[in-house]
This record gives structure tokens, sequence and C-alpha cells, in this order.
């Protein structure tokens, strides 16, 4: 089931990598699809590609794109945690807002995409992407709110590139990023989002280890406590002094807490 979801993935993938469908194709540098695994419960959407995406085909690379993985660092949600991708997938020229032809166009490729993976929670950054899921006219009448739709909670918030524009929302910012990080750890394991393959042992316990971040966990090492997880292993901090991040395989850790719960 999995590897035939990749294979779709790839395909839509090729498909839009090919694409001439709306104007902004004979400016572009290159198509840019996404960023992440699409098995990531938590999928963000912005705007469309600037420069430095359009130079590298990934998307949020430049400023933007590392005011965001501040965020994500700051709030505690790991990079294989996310997976990224924008409204349209070639740079407007000049930055300029898409159009609602070009947005029709490349709903083709998004909309095949949302439909393949399910994912539970979808972060809108920005107006357009407020606009384009959730038909609002303003970004103010539904940022900092969880809008549920099509079956998954969806988190309207300010772009990135508006926080480096004005840094005095940065505050209302982080409360949508608490709020959008509550919403994934309230998540069950093995809730939501594209079913997972049970032969992906990596997967299937990094999601068991979610629910316990920042809980007390009990390792081979002692006790300590759980902070981040990546697929395939975790890291705990450890209750000695002075304090030390020691790092598991999650499967490890994942049998140690079945254990406990059983026992
Ligand atoms: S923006 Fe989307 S629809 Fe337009 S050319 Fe690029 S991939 Fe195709």
């Amino acid at each position: 089931m999995s590897e035939d979801r990749m294979k779709r993935f790839d395909e839509i993938k090729l498909a839009a990598l090919n694409c001439t469908a709306c104007p902004l194709a004979p400016t572009r540098t290159q198509v840019v699809f996404s960023r992440g695994d699409p098995r990531a419960r938590l999928w963000i959407i912005g705007e469309g590609p600037g420069a430095d995406e359009d130079a590298t085909g990934t998307p949020f690379v430049g400023r933007a794109g590392q005011l965001l993985d501040k965020i994500l660092v700051a709030a505690k949600i790991g990079q294989n945690e996310v997976f990224i991708t924008n409204t349209v997938f070639c740079r407007p020229p000049g930055n300029r807002v898409p159009t609602n032809e070009e947005i029709t166009a490349c709903s083709v490729h998004r909309d095949a995409l949302l439909d393949l993976w399910k994912p539970p929670i979808v972060v809108l950054l920005g107006a357009t992407a407020a606009r384009v899921f959730l038909g609002a006219d303003r970004l103010a009448d539904l940022r900092g709110q969880r809008v549920e739709r099509d079956g998954r909670a969806y988190f309207p918030t300010f772009h990135p590139a508006y926080l480096l524009r004005d840094p005095r929302q940065k505050d209302p910012a982080w409360k949508d990023w608490q709020l959008i990080r509550d919403a994934l750890r309230g998540l069950p394991p093995d809730g939501g989002g594209a079913p997972v393959d049970p032969s992906d042992e990596a997967l299937v316990a990094s999601r068991s280890l979610m629910p316990y971040l920042e809980q007390p966990v009990m390792t081979p090492e002692g006790t300590g406590r759980l902070v981040q997880v990546f697929l395939g292993r975790a890291a705990v901090v450890l209750d000695v002094k002075p304090s030390k991040v020691t790092y598991f395989p999650t499967e490890v850790l994942a049998e140690l807490l079945t254990r406990r719960r059983a026992g």
C-alpha cells in the first residue's frame, strides 16, 4: 500500500515538474514541488516560490524559510514531522500574488497530493493560502483559529515573509504555533493521515513515541525526558548532572513504553 502510494506520489510530482498549464511556466527557472515527508501528519502550505526557491527547486529555503525552520525548532516540531509545499509550484514574477487562473491550474497537482496523503493537520501560511483553502476574504478573519473542514484541521497563520516585514506579529504567530503543536501532539499515534505500512517499523515506532514528548521515559541508561523524535532515533535528556542528551533507537523506546503501559 505504502509503495503504491509512493508510486502515485512520484507520478504526481513528475506531472508537476513537466507542467506548462498556466502562465507561470515560461518565466520559472524550475518547478518547486515540496520539502519533507508526505507521510507527515502536519502539512504546511504557503503561497508560491520566491527567488531562492525558484533557483534551488526547494520550498522555503530563503529568509522566510529560515524563519519557518526557527519556529519549528522553537515549537519542538521535527523536520521529519512536516511536509511543506505551496499553493502554486512556480514563481510568480516579482513575487506578485498568483492569479486565480494560476491557482486553479495548479489545484490539479495540489488536490491530488492532498487526496493521496490525507494529512489531518494543514497550516496555511498567509492570506492567499487561507483564501484558496477556506475562502477567507482576509487572513485576520480566521487567523489563530482551528477550522475543521474536509475531515481535517486547518490552521491559518501569518506567512513568515510577513513576520520578517512586521516583527510585532511574532507574538500572536507564536500563539498560533503553540495551538498547532498541541494539535499535532494530540493526534493518536495511529490516527489521521495516510495509513502507515506496519512493515515500516521506524515510522510506526516514531509515531508511537510522539505523545510522550516532554514526558519522563525509562531508557536502558536510566530515566530521562523525551525531547525529540526523528525517524529511527529519539533524543532523551537523562536525569544526570550535568544533563546529558542521548539518542536511542525509536523501536527500543517504543517497546519499553508499551511494556510499561501493559505492566
Ligand atoms: S504553477 Fe502549477 S499549474 Fe502553473 S505551470 Fe507551475 S506547476 Fe503548472
